[in-house]
Parts: structure tokens; sequence; C-alpha cells
């Protein structure tokens, strides 16, 4: 049996996370048990989620276990299973953790086709980023053609699927993005109507400028001084899909402002979390499957090689220096 590698939480951050929280540690390899599928994984995916899942707060996902393996969603290969419903070979998608081999019931697996498809996409946009823009998009901001929609962190992995989605539904889509090739490809290979560098010295006016109608559904990812400028800018009656705040998942404030604004442009804002609305994944993922087949949707990747460099991923995740969905190649 190979040897596995594994990530682990070695003690909490208090601020910053830097790759002195994890500790990695080579441990064998089990066969499975009855009814038990050993994966070698290929991918990893790092998500923004994970620093808020480092504090011991209450939160709708449990806190990270200290001692235990980071946990996490990938994509591999089964390579041993005594459980009839995964054969060798098959492509699955779990919650194999950081690390390169998992161990598991099968619960948490389901098998990919990764023939037409790379597999690390079903990490992507046939995955929970995808699924997230999907629900957000069309469950909560609804556009209309001819609408304004804004989406904040417009090149990244949810981002980059919801404003896409804003447009083939017909309205028309601002990116916020941090520095001028991002923006570029927002616009250029994503579609954008335009995009405003939050980098920028120019950004508030910029975000003016490119805002003409003012803003009916503001797909928000990020918090901070987006998110303030965006509430300037949103019209009455306008939508707000509250996606998640990563400008303040280490400690910064999120940004918002008077919410008086919110009753009188009486504007609806709605947090949620994709988790909740699982009878609704297969819907969303047959849905996005037939946009990437039709290649109506682009991506980009941000990869790194190597599980051990799976630490510091996350930490420049949590800088914005991923271009796309960050992902860690494990194999
Ligand atoms: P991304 O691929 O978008 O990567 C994060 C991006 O955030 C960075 O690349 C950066 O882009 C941007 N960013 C802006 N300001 C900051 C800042 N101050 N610090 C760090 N990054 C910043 O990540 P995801 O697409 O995976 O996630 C996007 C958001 O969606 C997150 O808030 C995440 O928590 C949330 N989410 C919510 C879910 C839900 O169920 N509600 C499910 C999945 C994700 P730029 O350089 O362009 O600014």
């Amino acid at each position: 049996m190979p040897t596995n590698l594994q990530v682990l939480l070695d003690h909490r951050p208090t601020d910053t996370v830097s790759p002195a929280n994890f500790r990695i540690v080579e441990a064998p390899v089990g066969a499975p048990g009855p009814g038990e599928v050993l994966v070698r994984h290929q991918f990893l995916s790092l998500d923004p989620a994970m620093r808020p899942m480092l504090d011991d707060v209450r939160s709708y996902q449990k806190p990270q276990e200290v001692g235990g393996v980071m946990r996490g969603r990938t994509v591999g290969i089964v390579e041993a299973s005594t459980n009839p419903r995964f054969q060798p070979g098959d492509a699955v998608q779990g919650e194999g953790g950081w690390q390169r081999f998992s161990l598991s019931d099968g619960r948490d697996l389901t098998i990919i086709d990764a023939k037409a498809i790379p597999l690390q996409a079903y990490l992507g946009p046939l995955g929970l980023p995808g699924v997230t823009a999907w629900y957000g998009v069309n469950r909560i901001i609804a556009p209309k053609p001819g609408e304004t929609v804004l989406v904040s962190a417009a090149t990244g992995a949810v981002g980059s699927i919801a404003g896409q989605l804003a447009r083939l539904a017909g309205a028309r889509v601002v990116g916020v993005a941090g520095g001028p090739e991002k923006c570029a490809y927002a616009v250029k290979e994503l579609g954008y109507a335009a995009c405003a560098d939050h980098k920028s010295q120019s950004f508030a006016d910029d975000l003016k400028a490119a805002l003409p109608k003012g803003i009916d559904g503001l797909f928000e990812n990020v918090g901070g001084e987006p998110f303030r400028q965006a509430l300037r800018r949103l019209n009455d009656f306008s939508r707000i899909a509250l996606c998640g705040v990563i400008a303040s998942y280490q400690g910064a404030p999120t940004g918002v402002p008077n919410i008086g604004l919110l009753v009188v442009r009486r504007i609806k804002m709605e947090g949620f979390i994709v988790f909740d609305h699982l009878d609704l994944w297969p819907e969303a993922i047959r849905e996005l499957a037939g946009h990437v087949a039709a290649k109506r949707l682009a991506w980009r990747e941000t990869i790194r090689d190597g599980l051990e460099n799976a630490p510091q991923a996350l930490v420049d995740l949590l800088k914005g220096e991923n271009f796309g969905k960050m992902l860690v190649r494990v194999t």
C-alpha cells in the first residue's frame, strides 16, 4: 500500500492564517473495510470559507478539528472498493480532505463523467461554486432582460459563473475585480459590459461610470469597500444576493453602511448558503452542464502543484492572489 500525505490543522490562527497553522504528516493507507472505497485524489478545492472554518465559532459549518485532517472537497479516482456502487477506475467527487488518499463509506461520493469535461470542473462550474452562482442569480436576483447586475470578485470561481448566468438571462453585467488583467478578462472572455478595478485610485468614479442606470441586482462576494460603493448605486426594488464577505474573513469590518437605505429604496437583501438547497443541486448542475457542453460558459483555474503547498495556496486565496478557481493538484 502507498503512503498517505495529510495536512492537519496544528493550531487555530488568531488573526491572519499562515502555513505555520498547519502540519504535514505521512500516514499509512489502510485497505478498504467492508463497504468502503479508497480514493486517490487528483485535485483539492480551496475555498474562502475554509478560513472561517478554522475559528472555533458558531457557524453553518462545524469548526475544523485541531489535529484533524483539513476538510475539503476533492476529485479523484477509485483505487480499491468493497462498495458495490463503486469500481476501481471510477472518477468521483467527494469530501476527501487535504490528503492524497481517503477512505469513505461512499455516502459523500458521486461518480462523475470526466470523459468530455476535465475532472476538476466538478470543483468549479459544475460543483459548489457553479451551484452557488446559479442559486444566487436565479433564486434571489432573478434578473430581467435589460436590467443591470453587478458582481464582485467577478473573475473568481463563483463570480465568473454568476456574471455569465446573469448575462445569459439578458442582463447587462458589470464586474468588480482586482487589477487590470482580471478586468480585461472579465470583459473579453466572460462578456461583462464593463469592469471596475477596486485596486485603482479611481474605483468609485469608475464604478459610477460603469453603472449609468444603477444596479438592479448585486451578487456580493466580497464586502468591504466594493460593497460600500455598490450600495450607493442600488436602484429602488433592487435585489442583493449576499453570497460571501471574503474581505472580512480575517477580521476586517464588512463595510455595511446605513441600513436605512434598504428601507428607503425597498431593497431585498438575502444571505444564503448553498448547502441549504441540496434539493436544487441536480437541476442546477444539469443546467450548468448544458451551458458547459454548449460552450456558453468560460472559466479559469489557478492550480498549485503538491499537497504540501495547500496551506500557502489558502493564504494566497485569502489575499486575492488566485485568478479563477483555486485548486491544488494532489498527485
Ligand atoms: P474566488 O475564486 O472569487 O476567490 C476570492 C476572490 O475574492 C479573490 O480572487 C479576489 O478577487 C476577491 N477579493 C476581493 N477583495 C478581497 C480581499 N480583501 N481579500 C481577499 N480576496 C478578495 O472565491 P470563490 O468564488 O470560491 O468565493 C467567492 C465568495 O463566495 C466568497 O466570499 C465565498 O465565501 C463565497 N461562497 C459562498 C457560498 C455560499 O453558499 N453562500 C458558497 C461558495 C462560496 P479580486 O482580485 O478580483 O478582488
